[in-house]
């Protein structure tokens, strides 16, 4: 029997000292996709929509489209934006009956008028939906903000490798394995937050041949992370100093693993700043195995 899958898409960047609010207009200017008519708009696309899309087909799922919505980077989201994205997402939820799984495609770093955890309060409300025992994966932008919220209500948050991103589409299909493999019995993934010490700056966080290229393979060593997130000042909600990044990585492993996550302290991870001891190729390779599934995400 084929399972069945809610898919949505609800994407915001919020600054939050820009004086302007994000309206549904600021929305509907990129686009805002209610139901099923994501399907023909994003079919054949490498982002990770496209990539659920793909995911359908290769599972054989029978999906519920939910909706896509996605806006400029700007202020908070009024009251009227949050709410009504929100709640396209979640009726589509309440009205679909039994689901067996749901896939996301989030940013992580959206604030509303009235909420300053907005990924986490959508995850929240879902998992109120179907309960404990069904799968939610979310893709996430690398430098949105993780928190325990969205932790503790999705099984999987599976954030970009690459700045600028172009891996859009390779996570979603990640997110959308894990999933499947939940539905299956074969994994039951869930979150641990982890928010070690500040890196650098956000002007060398890109992941071509920089620094922030070889902190990724540095801290994928360390902490076999099922998903990393370089929050960054721009567009983050707790922003503390202008520049700096921090990094946080989500771990997932199976529930019923016995075994404790071995992390390393805090003293110890700030060799992930220290200048490249791996070459450029070796690390780009790394990060490519990863993207091919080949990370302890995938064996996990
Ligand atoms: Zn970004």
């Amino acid at each position: 029997m084929a399972y069945r899958v809610l898919i949505a898409q609800f994407m915001h960047e919020t600054n939050t000292f820009s004086k302007l609010p994000t309206t549904l207009d600021d929305y509907r200017k990129r686009w805002l996709i209610e139901g099923e008519a994501m399907v023909p708009r994003f079919t054949g696309t490498r982002n990770e929509i496209g990539g659920y899309i793909d995911a359908v087909k290769t599972y054989g799922w029978q999906p519920v489209w939910a909706g896509a919505a996605n806006a400029t980077p700007s202020g908070k989201l009024t009251k009227e934006t949050w709410e009504t994205i929100r709640d396209m997402i979640v009726n589509a939820a309440r009205k679909a009956g039994k689901l067996d799984g749901i896939c996301l495609s989030l940013h992580g770093a959206m604030v509303t008028e009235t909420e300053d955890d907005a990924e986490g309060a959508l995850l929240e409300l879902l998992r109120g939906v179907v309960g404990p025992d069904v799968p939610i994966a979310t893709t996430l932008d690398l430098h949105a903000n993780a928190t325990v919220r969205m932790a503790r209500n999705a099984n999987a948050l599976v954030s970009y490798r690459t700045y600028p991103h172009i891996d859009g589409y390779e996570r979603a299909v990640q997110a959308a394995a894990l999933v499947q493999a939940a539905m299956e019995g074969k994994k039951k993934p869930r979150c641990l937050l982890v928010q070690p010490a500040m890196l650098e700056g956000a002007e060398t966080a890109a992941t071509i041949g920089t620094r922030a290229t070889h902190a990724f393979c540095m801290i994928s060593k360390l902490a076999r992370p099922l998903t990393m997130r370089m929050c960054r000042s721009s567009g983050s909600r707790r922003v503390r100093s202008m520049w700096p990044i921090t990094l946080s990585t989500a771990l997932c492993r199976p529930m019923s693993s016995r075994s404790t996550t071995r992390i390393p302290s805090v003293s110890k991870r700030p060799a992930a700043c220290r200048p490249p001891v791996r070459s450029k190729v070796d690390c780009a390779a790394a990060i490519e195995s990863r993207s091919r599934g080949k990370s302890s995400f995938a064996k996990s």
